[in-house]
């Protein structure tokens, strides 16, 4: 499949923006108008510039407004495309992207609009140019691809063609089948975008909240696969408009794009094999080796200059040291199944931070060759001969992951590289697991991250919340496997105004699961544990909320333990003082329930703001 994007998606000049394409790899570009009127580099200067850096240019866009218009205003429309003809020429562009009109239409009848777009083909038979017209979701007459197919078919002309935009399809919930049944000769150029699901007109939804593919809600896959029936063989290039791309690091972005170019064909191939399909199609859909969801986590990495601080809320909670690793500056920590490696190479005063996770892979070689092949930088980890060699990726927030060989018993045979443990290595706690992991996410990575842990680690996104914190909303993404063998939380933190700097408010956790949590949290009380403290205020509302058993209550209020209850069944947590940018959460799941406690986040995030208010 050839691979484009318009430059509309990136931030930075055309200069760089073409850069950052070519480094990522595209096969092509669409120049958007704004991005060539602002550059400094002349038409010509530009056709160069792409073929020395190996891209073509495969649409200029956009030209808006032509059709349906009363007569005068069709004289000057036409001159208007002539004279971007001209220009097209002069870039080497052959394909024009022409919009069904928003603004000047006026005649909604399909003769009169078949009639003024024969003489635009007509003009751009003239030109060698070939237009490929577009129907926007909110084009006042035409607004349906299958419209703007029919009418195309009725001038039948060999300069008029369909631009066919997964947006402009599925945000207005289009059925996709019927692209199938397109004249291929006849689809001149596609556009993919996805998008969350927002209640929003389609306008603004557009304008400012498309996403790359893997990053929304729309599905992709039966679109990429209905295409490929259809013969088609030409680009298909991102079209992505989103308020965040625009203002990030333009060759991050490109990347993230390529990679979403990547993860689609593979959805559309998949999509196609499901439906029984054999059959090679014109449009070679890339594949990449298929790798089932990971099973666990391996092991949560936290890294600091300073050990102490973690030691103790480790041991505090019940896990027993395990040793140091007898050739790196690293200790492991465990309770059960749990295990947490302390990195000691950390910079001089840096502060505890989640450094890698370990996840439990069938195949950890096929899954780190997938990840590469999802352009996922690789972690170099150096390893002595005899010693477990892991395949590790880095994360878009830099957070490193590391794909281990899963065992059936959840044991871990890299283990052996520590030792001799202290008084015997035996947890005083009881049988753990990892529960979950919750990453703070740079904004400006957000996207990029869901859609690097859904094409790399086979993870599937949940619906988001929106969680209030006295420094905003909290953005927060839940990732996770089909049994729940793994989830992540992906939290996109607001920064905190401090006088007149801003402060990221940066801290992230890991979360246990053990059994019986009261019994955990008077142990860890016992032996000195800082509890995150819960307010009086919120056992009131818990009791107004739920008919506890007094008894019950008193337990929670006295341990700082929070409560949640749904129709699948109980949750019980608490929470560790923070260290660093790390704390850590025990929690006991109790029948089928698979949430995370959201309605006590808020209460977690307005303590947490105090302490570290009244410690500023
Ligand atoms: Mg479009
Ligand atoms: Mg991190």
């Amino acid at each position: 499949m050839r691979t484009g994007i318009a430059t509309v998606c990136l931030s930075g000049t055309l200069q760089e923006k073409m850069a950052a394409c070519a480094k990522a790899g595209f096969d092509g570009i669409e120049i958007f108008e704004q991005d060539l009127v602002t550059s400094a580099m002349s038409p010509e200067e530009v056709r160069r510039r792409a073929a020395d850096l190996g891209l073509s240019l495969d649409l200029y866009q956009p030209f808006r407004d032509f059709d349906g218009v009363e007569d005068a205003l069709l004289a000057a429309n036409l001159r208007r495309a002539r004279a971007k003809f001209t220009l097209m020429d002069r870039l080497g562009i052959d394909t024009i992207l022409v919009c069904s009109n928003v603004a000047t239409a006026t005649r909604s009848e399909d003769d009169v609009l078949t009639e003024q777009l024969a003489q635009l083909a007509n003009a751009a038979g003239e030109h060698g140019v070939r237009v490929a017209y577009e129907a926007l979701a909110w084009g006042k007459y035409v607004n349906d691809y299958e419209h703007a197919h029919r009418l195309v078919e009725a001038v039948d002309h060999p300069n008029l063609g369909t631009c066919l935009d997964s947006f402009h399809i599925l945000s207005r919930d289009w059925d996709t089948a019927p692209i199938e049944e397109l004249d291929a000769e006849k689809i001149f150029f596609v556009q993919v975008a996805d998008a969350p699901k927002l209640s929003m007109d389609v306008l603004s939804l557009s304008r400012h909240y498309r996403v790359f593919p893997g990053e929304g809600q729309f599905n992709l896959a039966k679109f990429m696969g209905h295409l490929a029936r259809t013969g088609y063989q030409g680009p298909v290039s991102l079209e992505i408009f989103n308020d965040i791309f625009r203002q990030s690091d333009v060759t991050r972005t490109a990347v993230d794009a390529m990679r979403s170019l990547v993860w689609l064909q593979e959805e559309g191939a998949v999509w196609l094999a499901a439906e029984g399909e054999t059959q090679r199609r014109p449009l070679q859909l890339a594949t990449l080796p298929r790798v089932p969801e990971p099973t666990g986590f391996n092991f949560a990495e936290v890294k600091t200059a300073s050990t102490a601080a973690v030691e103790m809320l480790l041991g505090q909670l019940g896990f027993a040291s395990q040793g140091r690793h007898r050739t790196k500056d690293v200790q492991l920590w465990t309770m059960g199944q749990a295990r947490v490696i302390i990195n000691e190479a950390a910079p001089e005063g840096s502060e505890p931070a989640i450094a890698a996770l370990g996840f439990d892979v069938e195949n950890p070689l096929l899954a780190s060759s997938r990840a590469q092949q999802l352009l996922a930088p690789v972690v170099p980890r150096k390893s002595q001969a005899d010693e477990e060699v892991f395949q590790g990726i880095a994360a878009p927030d830099s957070t490193e992951i590391f794909l281990c060989q899963g065992t059936l018993d959840g044991t871990a045979a890299w283990t052996h590289e520590f030792g001799p443990a202290p008084s015997g290595g035996r947890s005083h706690g009881q049988e753990a697991v990892i529960d979950h992991v919750n990453l703070a996410q740079p904004w400006q990575h957000f996207d990029e991250a869901v859609l690097f842990y859904t094409s790399a680690l086979a993870l599937e996104p949940q619906p988001f919340a929106e969680v209030p914190s006295p420094t905003g909303l909290v953005r927060s993404q839940v990732m996770d496997t089909s049994d729940r063998g793994v989830r992540l939380v992906l939290n996109l933190a607001p920064l905190i105004q401090q006088g007149d700097g801003e402060h990221k408010t940066f801290q992230e956790h890991i979360a246990f699961a053990v059994d019986d949590l009261v019994a955990t949290a008077r142990a860890a009380k016992k032996r000195g544990l800082e509890f995150l403290k819960i307010p009086a205020n919120y056992y009131e509302d818990l009791a107004a909320r739920f008919d506890l058993e007094p008894g019950f209550l008193g337990r929670l209020r006295d341990l700082n333990l929070l409560y949640d209850r749904d129709a699948d069944g109980e949750f019980l947590h608490f929470y560790t003082a923070t260290v660093g940018t790390v704390f850590f959460e025990m929690v006991e799941r109790r029948g089928n329930y698979d949430g995370y406690g959201a309605p006590n986040a808020p209460v977690r995030h307005a303590v947490q703001y105090d302490v570290r208010h009244s410690a500023i």
